[in-house]
C-alpha cells in the first residue's frame, strides 16, 4: 500500500449500504454509490478514473477519499498433470497468501484465503506452522476471486474458503465478503455455489446457521473420538467432538444442507475399522457426506498416506453404509495443498 492509501477507505471491503452513506455523507446523491458499485463489482476497474459516467471533479473526489486495493501475483504454478493454477498473492503489506483454481466437469472453483497464517495448530498442516500473522479484509478475500478471474480469463463458478486460515476465526469479514460477493446489484455469486470449511468453532457455527445463507458446511473432522482429535487439532479441546456434531446438526436442520465431513487419512492414527465404526455411530441420522483426503505430506511432519489406504477406508465406511468418497488431489506436482506456497516463499 503506497503512504496515500494508508488513511484512505478501502472501498471493496463497503457493503452497498455502507458505500451509500458515505457517498451521501460527501454531499452526493444515493444514486451514485450504486453506479461506482456496479463498476467495481460488475466492470470491476481498479482506477476511478475508468467509472466514466461520474463527472471527473467527483471522481478526483473519490481518490481523494477512497482506494481500489489489489493483489500482486509474485507466482503463478501451473500444474501439468491437471489444469489446477495456484497463485501465490502478494497484500498491499507486503504478506503473502495462495488461492487455488481448480477445474471440475461442472466449471472453475476458486480456493481462497481468508487469513495470513492460521492460529488453530493442526499437526498436519502447513498453513499453521508459521503461526498466524493478521486476518484478511473482506477485499483481500474477494480479491482473490476478481484478480484470479482477470488473469485466467475464467469466470469462477464456485468458491470454497479453505485455503490458509480459519474462517470462522474471521466471522465478520467473512460475513461482509460473502454478503458483498452475492449482492444482486454487483458481483450476484449464489451463496448456494460456496462453501466453508472449518476446524470447528462451535459457537460462529450457530452463528452462520442463523443467517441462513444456504452455504455449505465442510467440516474438518479428522477424527472421531476426543482423545486422537486432540491429538491432532488443539480445537478440540475448546469444542469437542460432541459439541462440534450437534453444531453440525443444529446447521443441518435450519439449512437443509447436508454437511461434509472432511477426513484426513493419516496412516496408523485414523485409519482403523474402529474408527471407521465409530464415523457410523457419530454421524447416524445426519445427511452428511465423508471426504477422504490422503495426507498431503509437508516437510516439517513425518504423517503419510497414500491413495489405497484412502480407498481402503472408503470401502470400510461404505460397507457400513456411510456416505463416503476419496477426494481427488489435484495439483500434487505444485504443491496446491494449502500453505505449502506460502511456506516456501517465507522461509
Ligand atoms: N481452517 C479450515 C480451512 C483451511 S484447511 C479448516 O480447518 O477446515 C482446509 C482443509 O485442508 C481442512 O480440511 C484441513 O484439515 C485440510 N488439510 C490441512 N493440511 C492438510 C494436509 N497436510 N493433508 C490433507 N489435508 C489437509
Amino acid at each position: 500500500m503506497t503512504e496515500n492509501n494508508r488513511e484512505k477507505i478501502d472501498i471493496l471491503s463497503l457493503s452497498l449500504s455502507e458505500l451509500e452513506e458515505k457517498i451521501q455523507q460527501l454531499g452526493e446523491k444515493k444514486f451514485r454509490a450504486l453506479q461506482i458499485w456496479q463498476w467495481l463489482h460488475i466492470k470491476k476497474v481498479r482506477n476511478f478514473d475508468k467509472m466514466s459516467n461520474l463527472s471527473a471533479q467527483f471522481r478526483g473526489k473519490l481518490s481523494d477519499v477512497f482506494c481500489i486495493k489489489s493483489l500482486i501475483i509474485s507466482k503463478r504454478l501451473a500444474s501439468n498433470i491437471d489444469n489446477t493454477v495456484k497463485y501465490l498473492y502478494e497484500l498491499p503489506d507486503g504478506n503473502h497468501i495462495e488461492t487455488v483454481l481448480m477445474k471440475y466437469k461442472y466449471g472453475y472453483s476458486l480456493c481462497v484465503s481468508t487469513q495470513v497464517g492460521c492460529k488453530m495448530g493442526c499437526r498436519f498442516c502447513a498453513s499453521t506452522i508459521a503461526g498466524y500473522k493478521r486476518d484478511l479484509t473482506p477485499s483481500e478475500i474477494l480479491l482473490q476471486i476478481y484478480e484470479t478471474e482477470r488473469d485466467s480469463e475464467i469466470k469462477v463458478s464456485s468458491i470454497v474458503l479453505m485455503g490458509i486460515g480459519e474462517p470462522l476465526d474471521n466471522f465478520e469479514n467473512v460475513i461482509k465478503f460473502l454478503e458483498i460477493l452475492s449482492n444482486k446489484d454487483g458481483n450476484n455469486m449464489s451463496l448456494r455455489h460456496v462453501s466453508l470449511s472449518t476446524c470447528g468453532i462451535v459457537p460462529r457455527i450457530y452463528d452462520l446457521a442463523d443467517k441462513n445463507y444456504g452455504i455449505t458446511l465442510s467440516v474438518s473432522l479428522h477424527a472421531t473420538d476426543d482423545k486422537k482429535r486432540s491429538e491432532i487439532m488443539p480445537v478440540n479441546d475448546k469444542y469437542n467432538v460432541n459439541e462440534l456434531i450437534e453444531a453440525c446438526k443444529y446447521y443441518l436442520n435450519k439449512t437443509k444442507r447436508r454437511i461434509s465431513f472432511e477426513y484426513a487419512l493419516i496412516d496408523g492414527i485414523n485409519d482403523s475399522i474402529e474408527q471407521a465404526k465409530q464415523l457410523k455411530i457419530l454421524l447416524r441420522g445426519m445427511q452428511s457426506h465423508v471426504n477422504i483426503i490422503p495426507v498431503n505430506k509437508i516437510k516439517e511432519r513425518k504423517f503419510s498416506s497414500s491413495r489405497e489406504s484412502a480407498v481402503r477406508f472408503q470401502k470400510m465406511l461404505t460397507e457400513l453404509g456411510v456416505n463416503a468418497t476419496v477426494r481427488r488431489t489435484l495439483g500434487t506436482d505444485i504443491d496446491a495443498a494449502c500453505g505449502q506456497l506460502r511456506r516456501e516463499y517465507e522461509i
